[in-house]
């Protein structure tokens, strides 16, 4: 590889709006060129501008000195029992991120990292144990859901089936996206575009440790489904868990979730709440939650605690998160378990970490004739 700096254009990252004023300050392009080359990246998959066969030579080749269709590069890949893909994708020489495609009946969510590690520090996360390094650029985090669409065909034309649908995208992987609201808008937008990924408003979901400034900024610019992740009834508790939350207590975090749903016209908001044992499991806490929640336009997902090497904390006993859910409901509050998946692959909520191991191991594997992926167990 060359050492200089590539400072052509990444068109992964750039919504329409911006590759039509881009395609006009360069070539002098109408916008309907915007809209071809959409159509290419992100609907048809394209990775080169050779292959854009409806464009004239002489802008493809334009197009090639200006800009880059550049996807990250994947270094890892596992596969669970239950179906789960996670993919480690390279960020620097030691960092990397994960991205995971849950599939199931009838649709099939992917779940999407915005930063490299995270600043938030919640003490039962396993993105938190290794702080905060970057944020993701658009073109990276719209990146991972090109590479997985392609992974996920690739899969299906080697075995002869039909490939399996991202219908869905969630902001759930590692980082926190409204701590990195300037890329992750322009992905947003990406997602949503019909020349793009044409996925419904409704099917993309943002979660949030609770950035209240940035919950009202986003019920002005975007339009998409919101989950906040509560975790606590009350405030003394909050403030232990989710650290945010002596800057935005519980009060004005509601405040602005019930904002954003008037203001986008939303139906409810998700609340996840990880079930962790004898912390915030207790039946006084489900009464708290209930008397908080109940009456408004919000669900409750309860997450079961997904361990990592040296957390602190325990998974609630089943029978401790039933009770927790009846208790809920009896009291007028929908709640839901989340399945667990992908936890024999560490690809489960809450145990992304994102650590390209070594990469002495990983170059050694590469000269030895292996493909890094094989190097990392
Ligand atoms: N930073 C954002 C996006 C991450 S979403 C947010 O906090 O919402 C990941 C979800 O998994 C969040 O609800 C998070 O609180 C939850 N989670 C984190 N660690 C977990 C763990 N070890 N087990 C189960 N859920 C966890």
């Amino acid at each position: 590889m060359s050492a200089s700096v590539d400072d052509r254009v990444n068109l992964l990252g750039l919504p329409r709006a911006e590759l039509e004023a881009f395609v006009a300050a360069r070539f002098g392009a109408k916008p309907f060129r915007a809209r071809q080359l959409l159509h290419w990246i992100h609907r048809r998959g394209a990775s080169g501008f050779q292959e854009m066969t409806d464009l004239a030579k002489g802008f493809r080749a334009e197009l090639e000195a200006a800009a880059t269709i550049a996807v990250p590069q994947i270094v890892a890949s596992r596969s669970s029992s239950d179906g789960t893909r996670k993919w480690l994708l390279r960020m620097d020489e030691t960092q990397g991120i994960e991205t995971v495609f849950i599939p199931e009946p009838g649709r099939g969510t992917l779940c999407i990292s915005s930063q490299v590690g995270c600043a938030m520090d919640c003490g039962f996360c396993a993105t938190a144990v290794q702080g905060f390094n970057r944020n993701l650029s658009a073109a990276e985090i719209v990146g991972q859901v090109w590479l997985a669409r392609h992974e996920l065909a690739a899969a299906a034309a080697a075995a002869g089936e039909v490939p399996q649908p991202i219908t869905n995208v969630v902001f759930m992987g590692m980082g926190e996206p409204l701590a990195n609201y300037r890329n992750v808008l322009p992905a947003m937008r990406i997602l949503l575009d019909d020349l793009a990924y044409d996925l419904s408003r409704r099917r993309v979901t943002l979660s949030t440790s609770g950035l209240v400034p940035q919950i009202y900024r986003l019920a002005e610019d975007c339009n998409v489904a919101l989950a906040v992740s509560l975790h606590a009834p009350n405030d003394a508790l909050r403030d232990q868990l989710v650290p945010i939350n002596r800057k935005h207590p519980i009060a004005e975090l509601l405040a602005a979730c019930w904002h954003y749903l008037e203001r986008q016209n939303g139906r409810s908001v998700t609340f996840e709440y990880v079930m962790l044992d004898r912390v915030n499991d207790q039946p006084e806490h489900a009464r708290q939650l209930a008397r908080l929640l109940r009456g408004r336009p919000a669900k409750l997902n309860l997450i079961p605690f997904n361990p990592f090497a040296g957390t602190r904390f325990t998974r609630s006993p089943d029978a401790a998160i039933l009770a927790f859910r009846d208790i809920l409901n009896d009291m007028g509050v929908i709640a839901t378990i989340r399945r667990t998946r992908g936890d024999d692959i560490d690809a489960a909520c809450g145990q992304l970490a994102g650590r390209v191991r070594d990469r002495v191991l990983v170059r050694l594997g590469t000269k030895l004739g292996r493909t890094p992926a094989e190097a990392i167990p």
